[in-house]
């Protein structure tokens, strides 16, 4: 028996020794195996089991095992070394002839227990292969802890250099996650993200929920920085929430999921720690560069958009400008430019605003929109979803933004945006377009003010007629460029009379009345101007000699008593042809000697 003893010891301590020194060859999982495997020959045993303490969960690890499939063990129970006692709940079952013995040194204190089950009648005591077993494992597991720290360093340096590397959130997310995967591939792990994440969604990436009583553990790891546990069935930790920190925040929570009974070790949650604050890091540098990124941008955008407006008095070619900027960058669906004068709700929609602020349907928003803006004293409105939060107002567009363009009294009006989805617009476009409207509002007053001076140097101001320099021009240019065209000079007949019987202010309003009846009288393309004192002239671009004379009798017959006090008009007509290309002021003179002509014959007639 003794001798039975004796050999059997020999041979495992020979066949461990072996088994270490061919460690190289076997996994950690593979050698505790195969030795289980021995022990259970050797023994003669039906089952052999291995169990260790885990110091860090306080629990004993079933870590081999070599027996019937099915075997009633638990695979972890809590355990105390303290009470030094035997631990009762390793079987389900105990049988009679199982053995436990604890595997310890002399005096050290107990790593493990070696369970043998059944079969084991011929050996009495199995107490110093169980001392021999003890160091075993202790060799392994110190050996096997050594790999894994060489493999996780490297892993960490490796991890680590390429997180450092990527500025973009989504690269960085990748390498956390892969490197996690290739790791430790048993365990499953969600991005929680504290900020809305718009990249590719190839990643398991979910939105932080930040609510106590619902996500206590995550809520907790991101409040805290500190990792968070999640207990279930058998005191195990199911899941673990481990924050990404970086220096200024914390930019998310990783989660990761243990199947049950999956072993989680101080090594495994210290890598863990370490890669989560290096993503964290990573997160928070990425973020400062696509910030600055972003801030240069904007400013680029608002400075190239500054320089064109001021490149560009015309208001048509402002408006237009802001509008394709708007259109562009943020992809606003309809963009409208309304004014505001006294107290109108309505405003005017400027010219290069789409088609929906000038239809007549639109009126009760563009109401809404004046109302707002005349009680909010200009404030501007950000509305993800317009028609849940006015429904009373009809509107197919959800997204909605208003600026104001306040300069003073120049200028009262907004920029109204609109995109049919809800919540189009970020936050962030909101400030960058009110930036861009607040710098424009200078240019649209500068385009107006230059507009309202051009206007006036080529209007009169009593006919509101064009001035005869401004038709002058017009002229030369047309003789130059086109292949015929017609002249009228309209002389009112015996205006004095109407200054010395009514005064000077009737004669007034009487030349106000025939220059409007004039202006009802021609197209959009003639051009109507006062030529001098009571003498109004007409310049009809591309009229032939017919179409001048026909203006001409409609003007003398139209005029002739619809007046008050009822005058009379002469005119004096002249065309010309490719033939001919006269000056100007050969054109007027044809047409003034005619004028003559009809003064002389009788007035109240044209003459050609
Ligand atoms: P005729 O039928 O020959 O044209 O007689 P007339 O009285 O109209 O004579 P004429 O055209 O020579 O006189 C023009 C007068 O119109 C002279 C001037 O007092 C007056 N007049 C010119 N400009 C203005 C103006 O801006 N306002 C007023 N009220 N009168 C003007
Ligand atoms: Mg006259
Ligand atoms: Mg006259």
């Amino acid at each position: 028996m003794e001798r039975l003893i004796h050999s059997n010891l020999k041979q495992a301590k020979l066949y461990f020794y072996q088994l270490l020194v061919s460690g190289e060859n076997y996994s950690y999982r593979e050698i505790l195996a195969l030795m289980t495997d021995k022990m259970k020959n050797l023994l003669k045993a039906d089952s052999v089991a291995l169990f260790v303490y885990d110091e860090w969960q306080q629990r004993l690890e079933r870590i081999s095992y070599a027996g019937p499939r099915q075997s009633g063990f638990h695979l972890s129970v809590s355990y105390d070394p303290k009470h030094r006692c035997m631990p009762a709940l390793l079987r389900d079952v105990p049988r009679a002839l199982d053995r436990i013995l604890p595997l310890q040194k002399a005096d050290e204190h107990v790593i493990g227990f070696l369970y043998i089950g059944g079969g084991g009648r011929m050996i009495p005591d199995c107490r110093e292969l169980a001392f021999e077993i003890g160091n075993f494992i202790t060799h392994l597991i110190r050996l096997q802890q050594t790999k894994e720290n060489e493999q996780h360093a490297i892993q960490l340096y490796e991890a680590t250099t390429n997180l450092h590397a990527s500025i973009d959130m989504h690269d960085v997310l990748t390498v956390l996650i892969k490197t996690l995967q290739q790791t430790y591939p048993q365990f499953t792990y969600a991005l929680l993200l504290a900020q809305d994440y718009h990249g590719d969604t190839d990643l398991p990436i979910k939105n932080l929920v930040y609510d106590y009583s619902v996500h206590e553990a995550s809520t907790k790891a991101y409040m805290t920085g500190e990792v968070q546990v999640e207990v279930g069935a058998e005191g195990k930790v199911i899941n673990r929430y481990v924050p990404l920190n970086g220096k200024q925040g914390i930019y998310g929570v990783l989660h990761v999921s243990l199947p049950f009974g999956l072993q989680y070790t101080k090594a495994d949650q210290s890598f863990i720690t370490k890669l989560a604050d290096s993503a964290g890091n990573a997160l928070e540098n990425a973020r400062l560069y696509q910030h600055s990124k972003k801030l240069i941008s904007d400013l680029q955008l608002l400075n190239e958009t500054s320089k064109k407006m001021n490149a560009n008095l015309r208001l048509s070619d402002t408006i237009t400008l802001m509008h394709q900027q708007i259109r562009d960058t943020f992809g606003g669906e309809e963009i409208g430019f309304i004014l505001y004068k006294g107290n109108q709700d309505v405003g005017t929609t400027l010219a290069g605003s789409t088609e929906f602020f000038f239809d007549e349907k639109s009126k009760p928003f563009l109401e809404f929109v004046g109302r707002h803006y005349r009680d909010k004293y200009g404030e501007a409105m950000f509305i993800s979803n317009f028609q849940e939060r006015y429904p009373e107002i009809r509107l197919s567009y959800r997204s909605l933004l208003v600026f104001p363009m306040v300069r003073s009294e120049q200028l009262r009006g907004v920029v109204v945006v609109l995109h049919r989805n809800p919540s189009f617009f970020t936050f962030e476009s909101f400030r960058l377009i009110e930036s861009l409207v607040q710098h424009s509002s200078l240019s649209i007053v500068n385009s107006m003010l230059q507009e309202r001076l051009e206007k006036l140097v080529i209007t009169d101001y009593l006919t509101n007629l064009y001035s005869r320099s401004y038709l002058d021009e017009r002229m030369r240019e047309h003789i130059l460029g086109d292949t015929k065209g017609g002249f009228i000079l309209i002389d009112i007949d015996d205006f004095k009379k109407v200054n010395d019987t009514y005064g000077h202010n009737t004669g007034d309003y009487l030349l106000i009345q025939v220059s409007n009846l004039v202006k009802d009288m021609i197209g959009p393309a003639d051009i109507a101007a006062r030529w001098g004192g009571e003498e109004l002239a007409i310049y009809l671009p591309h009229a032939s000699f017919e179409e001048t004379i026909e203006k001409a009798e409609q003007i003398v017959k139209s005029i002739g008593g619809s007046t008050r006090p009822a005058v009379t008009v002469s005119c004096g007509v002249s065309t010309w042809t490719e033939a001919d290309r006269p000056s100007v002021q050969h054109l007027f003179s044809r047409a003034d000697r005619k004028l003559y002509d009809a003064k002389r014959l009788g007035k109240n007639r044209f003459c050609i």
